[in-house]
């Protein structure tokens, strides 16, 4: 019998397959997608996910990973800019997964990719995760990782904030486009919802948006012409993907995201990233939340605590961020809100970077996850100035 099974492969689940493996521990790890694959994601690699990711051994520049410097918060016409206090990156998850799943297999992991697990349920002391295919696995833990997908049967609570649809997509812009967005994130306001772009590797830009499914079915439910009411509503969109190529004929999508979801319940498994906490995507932090879930609950299972004591300890280190980000993100899909933001970003700076500071894992956090102090140095908070 295997020590632990890991279902999901994404960052959360490879992270945590790494460290138990890395420990000695016989770990199995389940992945649905057969092969490299895009995922809904604005791909912001904060100071903290990153700072994660480089302890678990990856060399994100060596990968092409985008640094981005500056924030631009586009409302209407009116553009409000930020630098960040700290070098951010921006790497597509198509590479950033691959890379963690590949270290997660060179530690010693046993991956099974290309098949879906139907169920985890209790067998006998331990745990058994029952595959598609027929198969089965039997482990003395269970750590849940599938992300934005739940399994039959462990199914999360809606969330305090269930009515977006999310799209991503990767554009080629034109050459001067390209320049004016180097080093930037830019937050763009639009009717019904945010839009983030950014460069990633490979000379191309991710624009991923959230937007209200009344939005959405305003509009016929039709990519296009959200897409074009976007541009009409927003000058500044326009002209970043005036003679830009998309990627790929129809961008991702994913609805039916629990925003605002906190696990406290605890039934024996150890839920991991999205399966533990949901935050709202403007903050940049999920992948954050998922590093940092893997690293406690790794930490505590091999100090033979319980998945109960865990589940307390992440709740209690990510509820606030996530109730402040989810409260934020209400408003900033609808015109009242986002009037508000765009003023305050422009008149009052020093507010946006306390609230920028407090919608991500807190330092306390970071080290009990075990970052050195002495790396998360150095302010929070953007300082922002307007244009
Ligand atoms: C629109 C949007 C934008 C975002 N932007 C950002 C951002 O810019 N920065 C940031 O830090 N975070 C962002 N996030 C959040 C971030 O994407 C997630 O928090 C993060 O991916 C969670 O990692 P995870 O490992 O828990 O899940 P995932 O990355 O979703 O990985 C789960 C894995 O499990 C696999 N899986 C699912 N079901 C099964 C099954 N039954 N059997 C086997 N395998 C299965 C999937 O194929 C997947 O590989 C965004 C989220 C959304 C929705």
């Amino acid at each position: 019998m295997n020590d632990a099974v890991v279902v999901g492969g994404g960052l959360a689940g490879a992270a945590v397959a790494l460290l138990l493996s890395q420990a000695g521990r016989e770990v199995a790890l389940i992945e649905r997608e057969a092969c490299p694959a895009d995922k809904v994601c604005g791909e912001f690699l904060s100071r903290e996910a990153a700072l994660y990711l480089a302890s678990f051994g990856l060399d994100l520049p060596a990968f092409g990973a985008a640094p981005i410097e500056a924030v631009r918060l586009v409302e209407r016409d009116r553009v409000a800019v930020a630098a960040l206090p700290f070098s951010a990156l921006s790497l597509s998850r198509r590479v950033l997964d691959e890379a963690l799943l590949a270290r997660a297999a060179a530690a010693g992991a046993s991956i099974r990719r290309g098949v879906r697990v139907q169920a985890l349920t209790r067998a006998g002391a331990g745990w058994e995760a029952r595959l598609e295919d027929g198969s089965a696995i039997e482990a003395r833990a269970a750590f849940l990782a599938t992300g934005k997908h739940d399994v039959r049967g462990l199914r999360r609570p809606s969330g305090l904030q269930d009515d977006l649809v999310a799209f991503k997509l990767h554009w080629r812009l034109s050459p001067r486009q390209a320049v004016e967005l180097d080093r930037h994130v830019e937050l763009v306001l639009f009717e019904g919802g945010y839009a983030g772009l950014q460069p990633v590797e490979g000379d191309r830009a991710n624009l991923c948006l959230l937007v209200r499914k009344g939005r959405f079915a305003a509009l016929g439910q039709r990519w296009d012409r959200l897409l074009c009411a976007m541009r009409e509503g927003s000058p500044h969109l326009d002209a970043r993907l005036a003679g830009a190529e998309p990627c790929r004929a129809r961008p991702l999508a994913l609805s039916a995201i629990p925003y605002g979801h906190v696990q406290r319940r605890a039934d024996g498994i150890w839920r991991l990233g999205d399966q533990a906490a949901v935050i709202p995507s403007f903050s940049g932090d999920g992948m954050s939340i998922a590093l940092h879930s893997a690293r406690l609950a790794a930490t505590a299972y091999l100090e033979g605590a319980s998945a109960e004591a865990f589940q307390r300890r992440l709740s209690r280190d990510v509820l606030g961020q996530v109730l402040l980000s989810t409260g934020l993100s209400h408003g900033l899909v609808r015109r009242p809100g986002q009037a508000a933001l765009g003023a305050a970003a422009r008149l009052c700076p020093g507010l946006m970077a306390a609230v920028a500071g407090r919608t991500r894992v807190s330092e306390a956090a970071l080290v009990r996850g075990g970052l050195p102090a002495a790396a998360l140095q150095g302010g929070r908070g953007p300082r922002w100035a307007t244009r």
